[in-house]
C-alpha cells in the first residue's frame, strides 16, 4: 500500500464526498438524520483543519418515494420526478439542520446533465461551488431530478460526483457507500472475496472486480470505478469506503488507509479538456485507420480527414464525438470541425482537397488536437 498516497489524500485540500441513497436512507426506511448529523459534524471538523468539501448526495427519490408511499413499487417516471422534489427538501433540510447546529451553512445546488455539457453553464457552475466554498459554505449537490428525464440524466450520483471533482480540479472523491470498499470479486456472488486495498483507478483488472448495483441508489460499483476513472483524469485520487464506519472522514483526513484507494497515475488534463472528458454523450463516430490511431495515441495529433475511414452519426460541428480504432475501441473524443454529411465527404482526402470537394475553406482538421482527450 502506497503510504505517500494515502497521506496526499489526507493532506488534500479539496475533497468532494459522495453519499449514496442506500446509505442516507438507512435501506429506503427514512432519511437517517443521526448518521447525516455525524458525516456533517466530521465536514464541519475537517474543514476547520482547512479542508474545502463539497457534497454530493443522493437520497432525494429514495425519502421522496417513502414520503409519498411509493414504498418499493414501480412509478412512472413523472411521480419519480415528483418524489424527487419532495424528497429533495427533506434531504436538504437534514443537512441545514446538522450544520446550522455547529453554526455553519450549507447551499443546495442541482445540476443536470446540461449544464454539464454546455461549457458556459459548466463555468457558472464552476464559479458557484468555488465563490461558495471561498465563503465556507458547504455545497450539497444532487442531480435535478425533477426536471431531467431518463433521456437527459447523468443517471447516477458516482457519475455527477466525479464531475464535480473533475469541476473544481478536486484532490480527492470519496465516495460513501454501504461497503467497506471495493472487493477482489462481486461480494453479492462471492461473500468472503478480501477487500482491494489500493489500485490504480486505470487498472482493467477493477472491472470484473465491480458487481452490478444494489435495489436503491442508481450506481453500482461499476459505477463507482467508472467514476473513479474520470475523477483520476483531472488528478484526484478516490477512495470508496463504508459510511458507516464510525468517523471515516475524520480516520481519512488523518491518513487511516480505510476503504479502497484508487490512485490517479496519468498526468492530469488540463482546464478544457478535462470538460471535455466529462463529456457524456457523443453524437456520432469517428472510426480512424491503424496509422492515425497509433499516432493519436503515441503523441496527441489532430485527426485529420486522410487518417479517418467512416463517420457515423449526426453531428454538427462543435458536437462530441467519439473516436475509435479499427476494431471499434474508443480511443478519445473530441469536438467535430465538421458536421457529418461534410466529414463523410471528405474522408480520406489530404487536407489540400478538401477546399475542392466542400466548395470553402474549413479547418484542415476534423479535430483540433486541442479539442481531442485520448484514453
Ligand atoms: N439523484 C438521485 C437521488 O437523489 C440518486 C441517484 C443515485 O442513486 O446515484 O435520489
Amino acid at each position: 500500500m502506497s503510504a505517500s498516497i494515502r497521506s496526499q489524500v489526507a493532506n488534500a485540500r479539496t475533497w468532494v464526498v459522495k453519499v449514496g441513497s442506500a446509505l442516507i436512507t438507512a435501506d429506503g426506511q427514512g432519511l437517517d438524520v443521526d448518521r447525516i448529523d455525524a458525516w456533517c459534524e466530521q465536514i464541519v471538523a475537517i474543514g476547520e483543519a482547512g479542508r474545502r468539501v463539497v457534497v454530493v448526495s443522493s437520497g432525494a427519490v429514495a425519502e421522496g418515494r417513502r414520503r409519498l408511499g411509493y414504498g418499493a413499487r414501480a412509478a412512472a417516471i413523472h411521480e419519480l420526478a415528483a418524489a424527487a422534489a419532495v424528497g429533495q427538501s427533506g434531504l436538504i433540510e437534514a443537512y441545514q439542520r446538522a450544520f446550522s447546529r455547529r453554526g455553519r451553512d450549507i447551499a443546495q445546488v442541482l445540476l443536470t446533465h446540461d449544464d454539464m455539457a454546455d461549457r458556459q453553464r459548466y463555468l457558472n457552475a464552476r464559479a458557484t461551488l468555488a465563490t461558495l466554498l471561498d465563503l465556507g459554505i458547504t455545497p450539497v449537490v444532487n442531480e435535478n431530478d425533477s426536471v431531467a428525464t431518463d433521456e437527459i440524466k447523468l443517471g447516477d450520483n458516482d457519475t455527477l460526483a466525479a464531475m464535480v471533482a473533475n469541476l473544481l480540479a478536486a484532490d480527492v472523491l470519496v465516495v460513501l457507500t454501504d461497503q467497506a470498499g471495493l472487493h477482489q470479486a462481486d461480494p453479492r456472488l462471492e461473500p468472503d472475496a478480501p477487500l482491494l486495498g489500493e489500485a490504480s483507478a486505470a487498472d482493467a483488472g477493477l472491472d470484473g472486480m465491480a458487481g452490478r448495483g444494489g435495489g436503491l441508489g442508481r450506481g453500482g460499483m461499476a459505477t463507482k470505478v467508472a467514476a473513479a476513472r474520470l475523477a483520476a483524469r483531472s488528478g484526484a485520487h478516490t477512495v470508496i469506503a463504508g459510511g458507516r464506519e464510525p468517523r471515516v472522514l475524520c480516520r481519512l483526513a488523518s491518513g487511516e488507509p480505510l476503504g479502497t484507494l484508487l490512485t490517479a497515475d496519468l498526468a492530469p488534463l488540463d482546464a478544457r479538456k478535462r470538460w471535455l472528458a466529462g463529456q457524456l454523450r457523443a453524437k456520432g463516430e469517428l472510426r480512424v485507420d491503424a496509422g492515425a490511431a497509433e499516432a493519436i495515441r503515441g503523441s496527441g495529433v489532430s485527426i485529420l480527414p486522410a487518417g479517418v475511414t467512416a463517420a457515423s452519426g449526426a453531428f454538427h460541428r462543435g458536437d462530441l464525438v467519439r473516436v475509435v480504432d479499427a476494431e471499434g475501441g474508443e480511443i478519445g473524443k473530441g469536438l467535430a470541425n465538421y458536421d457529418a454529411a461534410e466529414t463523410r465527404r471528405i474522408l480520406g482526402l489530404r487536407t489540400t482537397e478538401i477546399e475542392a470537394v466542400l466548395g470553402f475553406v474549413g479547418e484542415s482538421e476534423l479535430i483540433h488536437r486541442d479539442n481531442l482527450v485520448v484514453w
